[in-house]
């Protein structure tokens, strides 16, 4: 069985590569198609693109198939990409609606030029009519003209109450597409499954603070937590207890943090914080605060009752460096997270470049 061409540790952190030759994509694509046949699936949008994906390397998918132990029927795809791909899928919904208020405005501005013309119609033919007027010799010609103003008026009258109609729908139907798009797009940034920000928010969320730091000055954290052993709370328990520990953490992540700050689900079992207007030392606090959240809650299968343990988290923090890039953050974060495991997991690690204030300890249990 073709195997995704490059799996490595390093290549799970970064984001799925476009296949970078036309071959290459030939490859993706006829190792996605064989895969699809195999398993007698129809080659139909959403299954081809998931296996692509699947042969490109794209490490969630990756590793969900690999780590999936059942048969890949058309359900358990159709699932899979909702799961990891549905956001592209909300992106386009995202698209659709926007192009319908798009539509909708188009039609209002329609209706507004219809409006206008008219008016001034009716002014011309008004301007007629005084003329007309002027000239009136009888009270027979002057009858007449009252007869085109108020055949002119009435015509005018009945076509404003048209336009009042239209214009009314055209409001009503923009208000409610507009709702939509608030929601689809509030959909495209959080996470299907935790309902804290997703990856996408997340880039936007710590590109814009990390603007706003630079402005004001302000101090900024970021914190990396990852759940640990949690593949072997999934193998001993199943996915779907897995997917309520991960909702567990993000629930108590969301409980213990105030004001501005963001938690944002990073990627599969790894969760990121932000911390505007934070120095070092208080993020510390918090990030061993919510440390010791998640240890101190039990694990219970819904169904059975049963307390299946506690899940423990490692942590780096790290301080925004003055003029250092997002990226550059990111992995000083990333690195502290990884000492934190190698140190023995359930602590928090600072980052390297850290200014730690006086009284606190790099790799601590505070
Ligand atoms: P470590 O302490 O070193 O972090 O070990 P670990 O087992 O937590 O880390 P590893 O990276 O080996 O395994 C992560 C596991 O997370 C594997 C994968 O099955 C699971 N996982 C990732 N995303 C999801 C998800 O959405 N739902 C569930 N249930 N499990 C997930
Ligand atoms: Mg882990
Ligand atoms: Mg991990």
């Amino acid at each position: 069985m073709a195997k995704p061409v490059d799996t490595t540790e390093e290549s799970k952190k970064k984001l799925p590569a476009m296949p970078e030759s036309i071959e290459r994509a030939q490859q993706v694509a006829i190792a996605a198609l064989e895969r699809l046949e195999n398993l007698h699936l129809k080659p139909v949008p959403h299954l081809y693109e998931l296996w692509y994906r699947y042969y490109e390397g794209d490490p969630e998918i990756v590793r969900a198939v690999d780590n999936y132990q059942g048969t890949f029927d058309e359900n358990t795809c159709l699932k899979m990409y909702k799961r990891y791909l549905g956001s592209t899928a909300r992106d386009e919904a995202v698209r659709k609606v926007s192009d319908q208020v798009q539509m909708a405005i188009t039609e209002l501005a329609q209706a507004l030029g219809t409006v206008k013309s008219a008016t001034s119609e009716y002014g011309e033919n008004l301007d007629e009519v005084t003329e007309k007027i002027q000239q009136a010799e009888s009270l027979e010609d002057l009858g007449d003209v009252v007869s085109i103003i108020i055949a002119d008026t009435k015509k005018m009258v009945e076509k404003n109450q048209q336009l009042e109609g239209q214009l009314e729908t055209s409001v009503e139907q923009v208000s409610e597409l507009k709702k939509n798009l608030d929601n689809v797009r509030k959909e495209a940034l959080t996470d299907g499954l935790t309902g804290v920000a997703n990856r996408k928010a997340f880039d936007k969320n710590i590109s814009d603070l990390v603007e706003e730091s630079l402005q004001n000055q302000t101090p900024l954290v970021l914190m990396m937590l990852d759940i640990d052993f949690f593949k072997k709370f999934n193998d001993a328990y199943g996915h779907q207890i897995g997917d309520q520990v991960l909702k567990l953490v993000a629930r108590t992540l969301v409980e213990n943090v105030k004001g501005r700050d963001i938690v944002a689900r990073y990627g599969g079992e790894e969760f990121a914080v932000l911390l505007p207007e934070t120095p070092a030392a208080a993020g510390l606090k918090v990030a061993d605060m919510l440390r010791r959240s998640v240890e101190s809650k039990e694990v219970v299968n819904k169904t059975s009752n049963e307390a299946l343990g506690r899940i423990t988290l490692s942590l780096g923090v790290a301080e925004y460096i003055q003029g250092e890039g997002v990226s550059d953050m990111i992995e000083r974060a990333d690195a502290a997270l990884y000492v934190s495991k190698k140190t023995g997991r359930n602590r928090v690690t600072a980052a390297e470049g850290t200014n730690l204030g006086e009284g606190v300890i790099n790799d601590s249990r505070l």
